[in-house]
């Protein structure tokens, strides 16, 4: 489905409606400066997710409580509420968002006030698609090959739904980032140049390489291995040729250009 193609409804201009909708809300940050970049933000964490990364640092937000937390709910509405015109946007996280079969519902609700950017990997296509004429933004979680996935994800469905899903964002001109957690475990240098080319076939322009939170120094160190010089050259070369850009965000906070230029930049980030 093309999320470009759905006719856009007139905002709506009641927070009202987002308790009604009764999202799944698994938590929620009040300011945020790093989620949608360049916008001052509150991130709203929604429960539930069809995957399993063994690496989900989220692992509390996989399964729907019974009912919905409408304590903190009406918290997070009263935030929206007194913060209006102070903050630039609301980002909806999870958990995987997409798992909320009303996002689009809860997006246009929150657009007549407020910038909407969304956290992915587009597990469910259709409400995905649905969903994108109401959003702004959307860093977008590429996890591996799409061939690689359902070892990833424990979701047999997860490489065909994250691959119609990224189409759907194109298609949509949606603003976007494309984004990718490296972890030892699961990506090899063969696995990262496989990436690079299902991205380079797709036109995409930035690749952003996270290097994930690892566990103990073993693992630390063979993420230094996985990406030794050699491999970072062979990297650079493969994407100059190809003009994609690719940032590297450092666990140590930091951002380097590997592209074109090595130009190390101050930049914090706890993004995984
Ligand atoms: S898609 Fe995100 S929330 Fe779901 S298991 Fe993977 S990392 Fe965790």
């Amino acid at each position: 489905m093309n999320g470009s193609s759905l006719k856009k409804p007139s905002p709506t201009t009641n927070f009202e409606n987002i308790l009604a909708l009764r999202p799944p809300i698994g938590g929620w940050t009040p300011f945020s400066s790093i989620d949608d970049p360049g916008h001052l933000s509150t991130v709203l964490f929604l429960e539930g997710c069809p995957w399993r990364c063994g690496y989900c640092h989220n692992r509390h937000l996989w399964n729907h409580r019974a009912q919905t937390d409408i304590h903190q709910l009406r918290a997070f509405v009263s935030h929206l509420e007194n913060r209006r015109g102070l903050l630039d946007s609301v980002v909806i996280s999870g958990g995987e968002p997409t798992a909320f079969q009303q996002l689009p519902e809860l997006a246009d609700s929150l657009r007549s006030h407020y910038r909407v950017a969304l956290h992915t990997g587009g597990a469910e296509t259709e409400t995905f698609a649905q969903a994108l004429p109401f959003i702004n933004w959307v860093g977008f979680d590429f996890k591996t090959t799409w061939d690689n996935y359902s070892q990833l994800t424990r979701n047999n469905q997860s490489g065909t739904n994250g691959q119609r899903s990224l189409e759907c964002l194109l298609a949509s001109q949606t603003p976007y980032e494309i984004r990718t957690t490296i972890t030892p475990t699961h990506h090899t240098q063969e696995i990262l140049l496989n990436m690079l080319d299902q991205l380079i076939a797709l036109d995409i322009k930035t690749w952003f390489l996270q290097e994930g939170r690892q566990s103990s120094r073993k693992r630390m160190e063979e993420l230094d291995e996985l990406l030794n010089d050699a491999f970072i050259d062979q990297l650079r070369n493969r994407a100059d040729d190809s003009k994609i850009k690719i940032n590297m965000r450092h666990a140590d906070g930091s951002q380097s250009t590997l592209t074109h230029s090595e130009q190390r930049l101050g930049y914090s980030s706890d993004r995984s």
